[in-house]
């Protein structure tokens, strides 16, 4: 089944020179999510994973179907000010400015093996901001999955260098 095929990219948004990777379509079908999780979850499936840690918003998606899955827990890495507990927080560099990912203190014991969930991975700023919190809760990240790869922008790479291994399930060209 041809995945790429089921991604719709849109020019230019949400600003002029960003090709938009719209995974909406893909989550559509219903033959496409099934083998989206699939696949996903594969390499995962001999290596014991406690929990899955999907990144506000569409990584939650991907990340609670593959936490089913692989029989585990799922924990939620959000955007700043929506956890409603204790929060431990993490600033990342966005094109201009800054922002901030959150988890709760509590949300996973030291040890614990995790599994970093988001839809795509273009710089990695999102994804290591996620990785640095998981490790200040002292737990040890198994790996990284993503639906879309955008190679170009070195995310990819960025988390490798960081020692976590990266699974992603298709790569586009370009921004
Ligand atoms: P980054 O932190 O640069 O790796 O950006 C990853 C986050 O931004 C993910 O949560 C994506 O949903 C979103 N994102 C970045 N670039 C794109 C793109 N070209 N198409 C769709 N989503 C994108």
């Amino acid at each position: 089944m041809d995945l790429k095929s089921l991604i719709r990219t849109i020019p230019d948004y949400p600003k002029p020179g960003i090709m938009f990777r719209d995974v909406t379509t893909l989550l559509a079908d219903a033959q496409g999510f099934k083998a989206a999780i699939a696949r996903l979850a594969e390499p995962y499936r001999t290596e014991p994973i406690d929990l899955v840690a999907g990144i506000e918003a569409r990584g939650f998606i991907t990340a609670g179907a593959i936490a089913d899955r692989l029989g585990c827990g799922f924990v939620p890495v959000r955007k700043k000010g929506k956890l409603p507990w204790k929060t431990i927080r993490q600033e990342y560099a966005l094109e201009y400015g800054t922002d901030v990912l959150e988890m709760h203190e509590d949300s996973l014991a030291r040890g614990r093996r995790v599994l970093i969930v988001d839809d795509l991975i273009a710089t990695g700023g999102t994804a290591e901001a996620a990785a640095k919190l998981i490790r200040q809760l002292g737990g040890e990240i198994i790996g990284a999955a993503f639906l879309v790869d955008l190679p170009e922008l070195g995310g990819a790479a960025k988390l490798e260098g960081l020692g976590i291994k990266v699974h992603a399930l298709m790569k586009f060209e370009g921004h």
